[in-house]
């Protein structure tokens, strides 16, 4: 087995790692520490377990995170919509808002938590 595909094989799918929340540099540590509490918080481990890849680079590191949750929250307004549309054609306006609304607070802690992991996966040091 040469080189590239050995380093290929440990980080596997880039898609996959994004959504499993796996370290931008081996593909094999988790970002998030694991949740203790059903209503707790998301928090982000200062390095990875597997590689010590340091994830907070900086302060204000994970500021330009802001622009891909807001890209993300986005997406997931205009697929509600649009799946109401098609389904639902006849139904309110301010049905459709509180819709949009509901599925924006139910995705919010994840599109919090994609958002630093896509970041990190742009924006590698
Ligand atoms: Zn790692």
């Amino acid at each position: 087995m040469n080189a590239v595909s050995k380093k290929q094989l440990i980080k596997g799918n880039l898609f996959m790692r994004i959504m499993k929340e796996k370290c931008p540099n081996c593909g094999n540590g988790d970002v998030y520490q694991k949740k203790t509490k059903f209503l707790q918080l998301p928090v982000m481990k200062d390095n990875c377990e597997n590689c010590q890849y340091h994830f907070d680079r900086e302060p204000g590191y994970f500021i330009g995170a802001m622009y891909i949750s807001y890209g993300l929250a986005v997406f997931q307004a205009i697929l509600t919509f649009l799946t109401l549309y098609v389904f639902l054609p006849n139904i309110p306006t301010i049905l459709v808002v509180l819709a949009i609304l509901f599925v924006l607070s139910v995705f919010s802690i994840k599109n919090y938590k994609l958002s630093r992991i896509i970041y990190i996966h742009i924006f590698p040091c």
